[in-house]
């Protein structure tokens, strides 16, 4: 119906989460109008997304340095680790400002049903860092859910010669809730309250 490469580019947004057909053709018309200036920064955006940005040498976390802000920032504190799911939980507590320590990112969280297992969620590396690094805390912060728990308890577990204080966030964050979605208070305060794992 259209030409090819209005096509392609209707395609093209389709492989973003939540854009149908009738969105994704939207965007692609929206592109046609814009100035020749803006359609070049959107493109060379999407190329510096691509070429620029990485994991963190240190967190896991998003950067286009070898170390990212949080982890070369020496104000922050160092006593504290916070572990996380995935890099877009740092961007949702670091928006609430409410955390001041560090950050170490998983590669998800482990889930034998699917198939994942310990080493596939890059538990080694987290471990090292606890080993090497003197955190006083380790604040579990994943979504409420199975994977979370079995998780926590796995990697408590492996640390339990270590004298190092383990919590978690307090219930209060709905079971299978998008930490993303929920709301900056309930988060708050499920970070103030949070509980030590037995
Ligand atoms: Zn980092």
């Amino acid at each position: 119906m259209f030409p090819e490469s209005i096509n392609n580019l209707i395609e093209s947004f389709k492989y973003l989460p939540g854009i149908g057909e009738k969105t994704a053709e939207r965007f692609a018309f929206s592109i046609l109008e814009l100035d020749d200036d803006q359609v070049e920064i959107f493109r060379e955006s999407l190329n510096d997304v691509k070429e620029k940005v990485h994991k963190c040498s240190i967190c896991n976390s998003l950067t286009e340095n070898d170390i990212c802000n949080i982890c070369s920032n020496n104000f922050r504190d160092s006593s504290k680790l916070f572990v996380v799911e995935d890099v877009k939980s740092v961007f949702t507590f670091e928006k609430l400002g409410m955390y001041d320590g560090k950050y170490h990112v998983l590669n998800g969280l482990i889930s034998p049903l699917d198939g994942i297992n310990p080493e596939d969620i890059g538990l080694d590396k987290l471990i090292d860092r606890i080993h090497n690094e003197k955190f006083n805390e380790l604040i579990f912060a994943f979504k409420p859910s199975i994977e979370g728990e079995t998780t926590s308890l796995y990697i408590k577990k492996i640390l339990s010669d270590l004298d190092i204080k383990i919590t978690r966030l307090a219930s209060g964050v709905p079971i299978g809730a998008d930490m993303e979605y929920i709301d900056s208070l309930t988060l708050e305060r499920a970070l103030n309250d949070r509980k030590e794992i037995e």
